[in-house]
């Protein structure tokens, strides 16, 4: 028997790929974006309080009400945006799980996605398998800014929706106030979606502001904002995240979402709940993660790769044009089997492999975890 493939394109996922690869070639993996440091242990001890409590059966399919209405009060206070936990927030099993279940809540066959490129690698196969049909731009390079006249130009009576991320993943690239004027005024009048991917909004650099869907009530009224705690608390392998959208938006998102996982784990949304009482834990995560970016970049700086500026994420890119003709895959490759060091080549983001000679690096790790894997690459 054989399955008509929907995703015929599409192989094990880069992240999957060099993670294997620096286990089999003991290599510092420096490639899939997870830290190596340990998550707060008062939040392991609330989930672990929650599993005492007996709070082990099914949550509700949209989420522990108490843990919606603590992140409302957080939306409120950090974007001054008015959400409503009962009817505009659905907690899901992860970040990726929420763009999905976005996407696949919006799409018809035929319609358009506007997709920015490099783009983190679910989106382009989250749109097709829902039959529809992404519209890739490039971001220019190096600074990756968005080229809002392209996107103008490339927008059509089909376009559905538009995949916003910021802090972005893989370049480290945010959101500035001018892109958020381009945006309002290109959608304005239309019934284009957003889709905003802002998994990393704790994780933003050199006093930037996170410019969210949120902040902007036109904006936010055709937007489905996706988040996670996995980067806000370091606890990546909890697959949890939660999805925000206007009632009407959500009422769709939330059918999809209750016959695929149902609900969420249900201790750990309660210890989140608590934990997110304390303010400091997430508001401390930016210059937390900024001095691990200068950390790494000040090492990198004796190498002859060249740091593209990355102001948010776990990551950093770096040009190793000077280094080598190499395409980016086979560089990542022989890096990691050769040097001892994983890391993302840049051209996995791009469906047509644009490869210009840039390797993505995960900064996020512990301070000896980066010296090794320096000392390793100037061998
Ligand atoms: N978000 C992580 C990264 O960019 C990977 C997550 C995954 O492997 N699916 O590296």
């Amino acid at each position: 028997m054989i399955i008509q493939s929907k995703l015929p394109d599409v192989g094990t996922t880069i992240f999957t790929v060099m993670s294997q690869m620096a286990i089999d070639c003991n290599a510092i993996n420096l490639g899939q974006g997870f830290p190596d440091f340990m998550m707060s242990e008062e939040l392991i001890e609330l989930v672990n309080q929650a599993m005492q409590k007996g709070h082990n059966q099914y949550a509700h399919t949209n989420g522990v009400p108490i843990l919606r209405q603590r992140l409302a009060e957080k939306m409120n206070k950090l974007y001054g945006a008015a959400i409503d936990g009962d009817s505009q927030i659905t907690i899901t099993p992860g970040g990726t799980y929420a763009i999905y279940t976005a996407l696949t809540t919006i799409l018809q066959p035929g319609d358009e996605v506007v997709v920015f490129e490099p783009a983190y690698d679910s989106y382009i196969p989250n749109v097709e398998v829902n039959g529809a049909v992404p519209v890739r731009i490039s971001l220019q390079y190096p600074s990756y800014r968005i080229p809002w006249d392209e996107v103008r130009d490339k927008i059509s009576s089909k376009t559905k929706t538009i995949i916003i991320n910021s802090p972005h993943n893989p370049t480290g690239a945010v959101l500035r106030d001018d892109d958020i004027q381009q945006l309002q005024t290109i959608v304005e009048g239309t019934n284009i979606m957003i889709i905003s991917d802002e998994v990393y909004e704790h994780l933003i650099f050199d006093g930037l502001p996170h410019l969210s869907m949120l902040r902007y009530p036109q904006l936010a009224a055709r937007s489905f904002v996706c988040f996670s705690f996995g980067k806000a608390y370091h606890c990546t392998g909890w697959k949890m995240g939660y999805c925000i959208a206007p009632p009407a938006f959500m009422k769709e998102f939330r059918k999809v979402h209750q016959f695929n996982c149902f609900s969420c784990h249900s201790p750990v949304q309660y210890g989140l709940a608590e934990y997110l009482q304390n303010e400091d834990a997430y508001l401390g995560i930016g210059r937390f993660l900024q001095n691990k970016r200068d950390y790494f970049q000040q090492l990198m700086l004796q190498t002859p790769f060249k740091a593209i500026p990355s102001y948010g994420s776990y990551f950093q890119c770096y040009s190793y044009a000077d280094i080598s003709d190499e395409g980016d895959k086979a560089f990542a490759i022989r890096l990691t089997k050769e040097k001892g060091v994983a890391a993302i080549p840049m051209s996995s983001f791009y469906k047509d492999g644009t490869d210009n000679k840039v390797l993505r690096f995960c900064f996020g790790k512990k301070e000896e975890t980066l010296a090794k894997a320096v000392e390793r690459l100037l061998k």
